[in-house]
């Protein structure tokens, strides 16, 4: 796809589940028409491209993934140009757009997108086109349709001042001929035929705020020009409004339905590129008693007769199908009850510049709770039940899509005597799921075994630590001539006697020496005592604010923090900022950068969920 022509642009795109690679593709087709031509690559292809060297105007479309990362094909990338030894102008003669992709439902939006730009900017590089940002949340298109109409005339005239940078005014003509009279570039966005075709009832105020978020949501990164709300541009109140209705797609697909015969796709296929791997569920525990606010689950997998290999401390990806009854319920409102059983093509329509037609079906991630040292050939995991309780909104309470199916999948694991049992007494599965890896870059076990840790992972974000004491019981069995640190954890739950997890398996840990700490409180059992016991993890760290600051920063130690991230993360990290503003006596913002500083050496590490 490279070519050495003068309208040449380099076009990078960092992909996590497709997104990003579609509307890259969509740009590289267009850029046809218009008389340019990219040079395209995936971003991790580091050896195709240079920007150290680059003289061409660069377009990169980035999506962000997990809690505000850049896709993992981003990694290199962004570790390289992260850099603190490279100096200020290192891409002083870069010329960029960029395209961010993110959902807004996440805290941290579009991040994969802002990190790079940020740093791209920090290095001098130059904006040759407003930054986008599209949100997922009211569909990609608002933003990615008008930022694409916007490109090339961008890119025209970013060709034409690097030509005239060059001194080659005798090859301007060449450019210059499609370029509109327009002496600069213009931004102005066209939106989208949805958002002018928009209807709404008409409610007044209600009915203008809808449209001026929309237009909005398809601004760009720079601050609208005019004071005035219109519909090309919002200001607040309007723009700052919050509001949820998504604009409808226009069709864009074909289906034809070609009976029930044919070829059966394996669903692995359809739905995953990556290394897949169908394993039987060997085991299933219900780590919670029946009257516990959440039913908490342990699966055991064999993972044996694959190469499907792992540390503690990641993740994997579970593939999981629509929920049988949500399927038929869909096809009987559409009509199409009996169709049920056919095999249907899917076609994009012609004319349709929508590229993620089809989104992937997503699979969900799950930290792993075992350690392949200890139980060789397995592999575990823990998860809640999710469940969606009947609202207005929802007139039937449902289940998560995944965990819902997996609980089913498992019950009769789970409810042996209800169904069928071996020659043993003991039941059995044939149940197989399909899964596959999503390794975690930094969230291990400390390198040098002598190094202090601590573990915080209320509720099911216990499972990571699970593994990581396993591993170490094994190590520790193993090599009795090596020093081991000291090891902490901090867990919370609700009740005593109905949701700690693991209670047994910490005992032991304890017992043998594993874990020197265990630290436990819970939320909703009542005390008698003077003083309130403490009520959340990082409560309990307070009381251990001398040992966390030693373990940080006299021993060099390591802190993990494993659940959820809007509130209890943020409500460790607090903590941590607190107690070592006391421990080393520096104001707030002196801690703060200590805290960032242990981010920056790894030695502070989430794997935090929203
Ligand atoms: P949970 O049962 O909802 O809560 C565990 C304990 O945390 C309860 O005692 C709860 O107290 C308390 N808590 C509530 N708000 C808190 C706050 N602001 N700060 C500190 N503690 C607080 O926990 P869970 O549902 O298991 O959630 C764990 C999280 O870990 C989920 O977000 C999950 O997605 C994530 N996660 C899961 C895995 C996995 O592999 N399954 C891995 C990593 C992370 P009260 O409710 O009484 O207030």
């Amino acid at each position: 796809m490279c070519c050495n022509s003068k309208r040449r642009f380099l076009l990078l795109y960092a992909t996590q589940k497709g997104q990003a690679k579609a509307i890259a593709e969509e740009i590289w087709q267009q850029a046809g028409t218009h008389g340019l031509e990219a040079d395209m690559h995936c971003i991790s292809e580091m050896d195709k491209y240079n920007l150290e060297t680059e003289k061409d105007p660069v377009v990169i479309v980035i999506s962000t993934t997990g809690t505000g990362d850049p896709p993992d094909t981003a990694r290199k990338f962004v570790k390289k140009i992260q850099d603190s030894t490279l100096p200020p102008d290192h891409f002083a003669h870069l010329q960029y757009g960029l395209l961010g992709l993110g959902d807004s439902e996440y805290m941290f939006f579009c991040n994969g997108g802002k990190t790079v730009d940020r740093r791209l900017q920090e290095l001098g590089a130059q904006h040759f086109y407003d930054t986008g940002l599209a949100d997922d949340c009211v569909g990609l298109e608002l933003v990615v349709d008008p930022w694409i109409d916007g490109l090339w005339l961008a890119l025209k005239e970013a060709l034409l001042l690097q030509k005239e940078k060059e001194g080659m005014n005798n090859v301007v003509d060449a450019v210059t001929s499609s370029l509109s009279p327009a002496p600069h570039v213009v931004h102005e966005l066209n939106l989208s035929s949805e958002v002018q075709n928009l209807k709404l009832e008409d409610e007044g105020a209600k009915s203008s705020d809808v449209l001026s978020q929309k237009v909005d949501d398809i601004n760009l990164v720079t601050p609208a020009r005019n004071t005035e709300p219109s519909l090309v541009n919002s200001i607040p109140p309007l723009s700052q409004s919050a509001l949820n209705i998504p604009a409808l797609p226009p069709e864009y697909i074909e289906v034809q339905f070609q009976g029930t015969h044919g070829e059966n796709p394996h669903l692995s296929s359809l739905i995953s590129e990556e290394t897949t791997f169908e394993v039987p569920v060997t085991k299933a525990v219900q780590l919670t008693r029946e009257d516990a606010i959440k039913t908490a689950l342990l699966l055991e997998l064999d993972i044996s007769d694959t190469v499907f290999d792992y540390q503690p401390g990641d993740a994997f990806c579970v593939i999981c199908p629509n929920n049988a009854n949500e399927v038929e319920e869909l096809l009987h409102i559409l009509g199409l009850s009996e169709k049920g059983d056919d095999f249907v093509c899917i076609k994009v329509k012609q004319g349709t510049r929508k590229k993620e037609h089809l989104p992937k079906l997503q699979a969900r991630s799950y930290s792993v709770s075992s350690s392949n040292l200890y139980q060789p050939g397995r592999l575990c995991f823990v998860f809640n039940i999710v469940e969606f309780p009947a609202c207005p909104a929802r007139p039937v309470s449902r289940k998560g899509v995944c965990t819902g199916w997996l609980a089913e999948l498992v019950s009769p694991l789970l409810h042996p005597n209800k169904n069928t049992l071996d020659t043993k007494g003991e039941s059995f599965s044939t149940e197989k799921i399909s899964i596959f890896p999503r390794p975690n870059n930094t969230f291990h076990l400390p390198a040098d075994p002598s190094v202090p840790f601590m573990m915080v992972g209320p509720g099911t974000g216990i499972s990571p630590f699970i593994g990581f004491l396993q591993h170490r019981q094994k190590l520790r069995e193993q090599h009795t001539d090596w020093e081991f640190g000291e090891t902490w954890l901090f867990f919370g739950c609700r009740h005593q006697d109905r949701d700690y997890l693991f209670k047994d398996e910490l005992r032991c840990f304890l017992e043998n020496g594993t874990l020197t700490h265990l630290k436990v409180c819970f939320s909703r059992d009542s005390s008698t005592a003077e003083v309130a016991p403490p009520k959340y993890v990082q409560d309990i760290i307070r009381l251990y604010a001398k040992e966390v600051a030693r373990v940080l920063l006299e021993e060099k130690g390591y802190f993990y923090i494993c659940g959820d991230k809007k509130h209890m993360a943020d409500g460790v990290s607090d903590a941590v900022v607190e107690i070592l503003s006391m421990e080393m006596e520096a104001d707030r913002l002196e801690a703060m950068k200590i805290l960032a500083m242990l981010r920056e050496e790894k030695r502070y590490l989430q794997d935090v969920w929203s």
